[in-house]
């Protein structure tokens, strides 16, 4: 029974219980509708967060046969515009924010001023190059905005698929928003497959985790270090591997960073380390001369107070000397100049672990990091053995290596694959690698073979 028919209904004194209830749903949408078209934002006279799902719901009902998007704008730091230019100057830019989207008001199309600094464009639209246009020509006009902040508008875009309604729409648009914040140099971004996908499996890791730690599925593998002139192996880094019990071999990249938005790294790397412990313990009891090896240590563990007492524990419990054991941490970790961390080192250092830099050269390295903190070796990242083709390239790694060498610091290469690259490295003055062309990270059973 249509709306219509119901109202036809409501003017007879007879009213089935059908048409009771139809009545009495209409008036609640008429109501709705009422509440919705009144309820604007003050300030800029657009339709505010209820109106405009309200609204944009409608619009997607009405217009069923076009194709649907949802843009949603936040400004990027609008709170810095209020506190340096003045609340007027703020109140000034939301009313030019709101002039330039409410030029595409139309009967298929919503503005919405949602809260403070975001408003929401819900639009029809043919190519998806019309929406990147929609985005491109408000950034413009809102950036031209005569203010002494530097303004940086990002804009999330989410097509509407059969069944979305407005207020998931917003809830991916978001999404999609918090993959840009900040970045100066991308302002828009599409909620697409890919990021559901990352998403889901984000959320996938997380929750698995914990089953994995206490199933073992977490696998130690160690990749041998090798002297470049002698072949020898000279130690190992302990590199992690998932085993899943559906996906097959997850590999890290995929999942620390997941870990370490969520803090699991923390559990997870001392699990790791005490893989490793018992590792070494087990070829000493065997009678094999055991092999340095070095642990992957998250940022994170500079906030954990027990950091230093965990690894003295390990190296008590399982009687293994820390002059074995050699802790690597991103070039980027140090980069943060945390005295408290630089402490947690020197204490280490003084018990016998060693410090490693890993991936230098990959961020911002402050050189004067390594003349004064507590740093013994330095692991070239990759990247440059990439490089060496240029007559350049090979110019900026001879001299790293030099310069590393007067510092009287301890060296390794990494992602060695080719013979070219061991031939530079040597004559470069830097003997030590780890890569592809001696060996891949193995399991520690095959280590354990290979020793003996
Ligand atoms: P990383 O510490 O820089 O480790 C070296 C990575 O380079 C490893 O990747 C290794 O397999 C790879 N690699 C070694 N030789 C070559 C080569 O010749 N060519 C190429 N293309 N790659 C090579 P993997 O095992 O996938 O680990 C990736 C990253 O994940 C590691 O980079 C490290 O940052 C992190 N990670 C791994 N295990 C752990 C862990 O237990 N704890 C923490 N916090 N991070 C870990
Ligand atoms: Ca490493
Ligand atoms: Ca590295």
């Amino acid at each position: 029974m249509s709306f219509a028919k119901g109202l036809e209904t409501s003017s007879s004194p007879m009213l089935t219980e059908e048409g009771k209830e139809e009545l009495y749903l209409y008036s609640l949408k008429k109501m709705a509708e009422q509440n919705a078209t009144t309820s604007r934002y003050n300030l800029t006279g657009l339709y505010g967060n209820n109106a405009f799902f309200y609204k944009g719901n409608e619009c997607l009902r009405v217009h069923k046969e076009k194709k649907y998007a949802l843009i949603r704008m936040d400004l990027y730091r609008f709170k810095t515009v209020n506190e340096f230019c003045g609340r007027s100057q703020g109140d000034a830019l939301l009313k030019h924010i709101a002039d330039c989207f409410r030029v595409y008001e139309a009967e298929d199309t919503v503005v919405g001023h949602l809260r403070a600094d975001i408003f929401a464009l819900c639009t029809p639209y043919q190519e998806t190059d019309d929406l990147i246009h929609i985005v491109s020509s408000l950034a413009e006009k809102i950036t031209s905005f005569p203010i002494s902040c530097k303004l940086l508008p990002a804009f999330g875009i989410c097509i509407s698929e059969y069944g979305m309604d407005i207020s998931l729409l917003s809830d991916y648009t978001n999404l999609a928003l918090q993959t840009i914040k900040g970045k100066v140099f991308s302002f828009y971004s599409f909620y697409d497959k890919d990021l559901r996908t990352s998403l889901l499996l984000e959320k996938k890791i997380e929750n698995e985790i914990t089953t994995a730690l206490t199933e073992r599925q977490l696998e130690v593998h160690i990749q041998p270090k090798v002297n470049m002139k002698t072949g020898d192996i000279i130690g190992g880094e302990a590199l992690l591997r998932w085993k899943h019990p559906l996906e097959g071999y997850l590999y890290p990249n995929l999942f620390i960073p997941v870990l370490e938005k969520s803090g699991y790294i923390v559990d997870v790397d001392i699990y790791v380390w005490t893989e490793v412990f018992q590792f070494l313990r087990k070829l000493i009891d065997q009678g094999v001369t055991p092999l340095p090896i070095s642990l992957n240590v998250s940022r994170l563990h500079e906030y954990q107070k027990d950091f230093v007492e965990v690894l003295c524990r390990l190296s008590r419990e399982y009687k293994i000397p820390p002059s074995l054991i050699t802790l690597e941490i991103t070039e980027s970790a140090l980069a943060e100049n945390s005295s408290y961390l630089f402490y947690c080192m020197r204490m280490l250092q003084e018990k016998g672990f060693s410090f490693s830099m890993d991936d230098f050269g990959s961020g911002y390295s402050s050189m004067n990091m390594l003349k004064d903190e507590p740093i013994d070796e330095v692991k070239i990242d990759r990247l440059f053995l990439s490089n060496l083709e240029s007559s350049k390239g090979r110019t900026v790694i001879r001299h790293i290596i030099s310069m590393l060498a007067e510092l009287g610091m301890d060296m390794i290469a990494e992602g060695v694959e080719t013979k070219e690259q061991e031939q530079f490295l040597i004559e470069c003055g830097c003997y030590k690698a780890q890569g592809y062309l001696y060996y891949k990270p193995m399991a520690l059973t095959e280590l354990e073979k290979l020793l003996l």
